[in-house]
């Protein structure tokens, strides 16, 4: 049985075919600019070289077309006939509080989805189009949609809530809402397996460091509280984003600089985060190099983003009640030593123990254990995979 994974952006749509029985990619690639002159696929079969496409696409229907012909196409392809894809399961950013877990695609759905736009309105219209695209060219094909908030809506109410006005929470459904919930998910049942432990027995803190950053606290299984909130915004600094600031700030700020609110939001979304402080880049990968350099705002930038990150394990460990297994994910999670080092000094009184030498070996690409000899919180680093999750929730849903 073979999924199709599809992440649709604004001008972008990332693509996955997975042969569920192996786990296996069979093919991956990403069209982008959609709607935008030159726009182009790039296409990538497991084993061979990535191949460019240049077509126009004005809409995400040709874009979701030119995938299609890809993957059965003679020479680029890897499957004989659409008729090979058994479902398609999309990456749709909110579910509002409307789905608490993956969903088979109906017309309602399409509709619940149209209406969740307002809390979602750089990502969902572009998801709502994918899965509206999708149905044009594969009407017959069941369709799933895997959210990226759904992980997180076992947060308890004191977790989510504001401390707004009650009223408001109820009209405007503005609270807590988390994202990255895929991944969250992955890696915290990843560890539980690598650990041979039941998650249902474990209280894991998960830290997915990327371009945007979020950190979970999942006690027994269950997601009770996480650091992104009613947007992406909220929580750790990231590459570009300021996370947490005090909101009086803003309005300070904007009168500073004569901002009207869209563009405080852009400059707090866009050109704040590690990017604003170190002035050089929102890619660690440059900011570890300027720091060797003796770049003090870079250095700076990476103390305050390790610096968050240990402020959050220490208040979910309290949420919990404790701690088993610290897990770090995702591009920096993955591959950043000198954060992991930073964020695993002095956390010895929670049992947190760093082994630094395991720490600045090379990433494989598997499930690294760098727990110090006598650490008693396991300290992992997994490799997360969203898309595996969409395809086995898709699975699961449509078998
Ligand atoms: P993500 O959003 O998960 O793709 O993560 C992107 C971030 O991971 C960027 O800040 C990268 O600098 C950082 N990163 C550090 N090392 C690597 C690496 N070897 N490969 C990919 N991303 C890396």
């Amino acid at each position: 049985m073979k999924i199709l994974v599809l992440n649709a952006g604004s001008s972008s749509l990332k693509y996955q075919l997975i042969d569920i029985k192996t786990e296996k990619v069979l093919a991956k690639g990403v069209c982008e600019r959609i709607g935008i002159e030159d726009s182009l696929l790039k296409h990538k079969t497991t084993g061979q070289e990535e191949i460019v496409i240049n077509k126009d696409m004005p809409s995400h229907t040709e874009a979701v077309s030119l995938v299609l012909n890809t993957l059965v196409s003679e020479q680029y392809g890897v499957i004989k006939s659409m008729d090979e894809i058994s479902a398609v399961g999309h990456r749709i950013l909110h579910s509002g509080e409307d789905f608490k877990c993956s969903v088979v695609i109906t017309d309602e759905v399409i509709k619940i989805c149209e209406k969740n736009i307002k809390l979602g309105p750089l990502h969902m219209p572009a998801n709502v189009m994918g899965i509206k695209a999708c149905r044009k060219v594969m009407p017959n094909t069941p369709m799933v949609a895997v959210f990226d908030t759904a992980f997180h809506s076992t947060m308890p109410e004191y977790a989510y809530m504001y401390a707004i006005p009650y009223e408001d929470y109820e009209a405007y459904k503005v609270r807590r809402y988390g994202f990255h919930g895929t991944s969250h998910k992955y890696v915290s049942s990843e560890a539980a397996r690598y650990l041979g432990r039941d998650i249902k027995e474990l209280k894991i803190i998960t830290c997915h460091l990327g371009n945007g950053s979020s950190i979970a606290a999942v006690c027994r299984g269950k997601c009770i509280d996480t650091s992104m909130g009613f947007t992406p915004l909220e929580g750790l600094p990231m590459g570009t984003r300021s996370g947490n600031i005090d909101p009086a700030a803003i309005e300070y700020l904007m009168n500073k600089k004569g901002y009207n609110i869209s563009e405080a939001l852009d400059y707090l979304n866009k050109k704040s985060g590690v990017l604003g402080i170190s002035g050089v880049s929102s890619d660690f990968r440059d900011l570890v190099a300027a720091e060797k350099e003796g770049n003090k705002r870079a250095a700076l930038a990476l103390d305050i983003f390790s610096y968050n990150i240990k402020k959050y394990i220490g208040t979910y460990a309290a949420a919990m009640n404790g701690l088993d297994c610290l897990v770090f994910t995702a591009g920096i999670g993955e591959n950043t030593a000198e954060v992991r080092e930073r964020v695993l000094a002095g956390m010895e009184f929670l049992g947190i123990q760093g082994d630094m030498e395991k720490n600045r070996e090379k990433n494989n690409g598997k499930i690294r254990d760098i727990t110090a000899s006598g650490g008693r919180v396991k300290v992992l680093i997994i490799p997360t995979n969203e898309e595996l999750v969409i395809a086995r929730e898709t699975y699961e849903l449509v078998r």
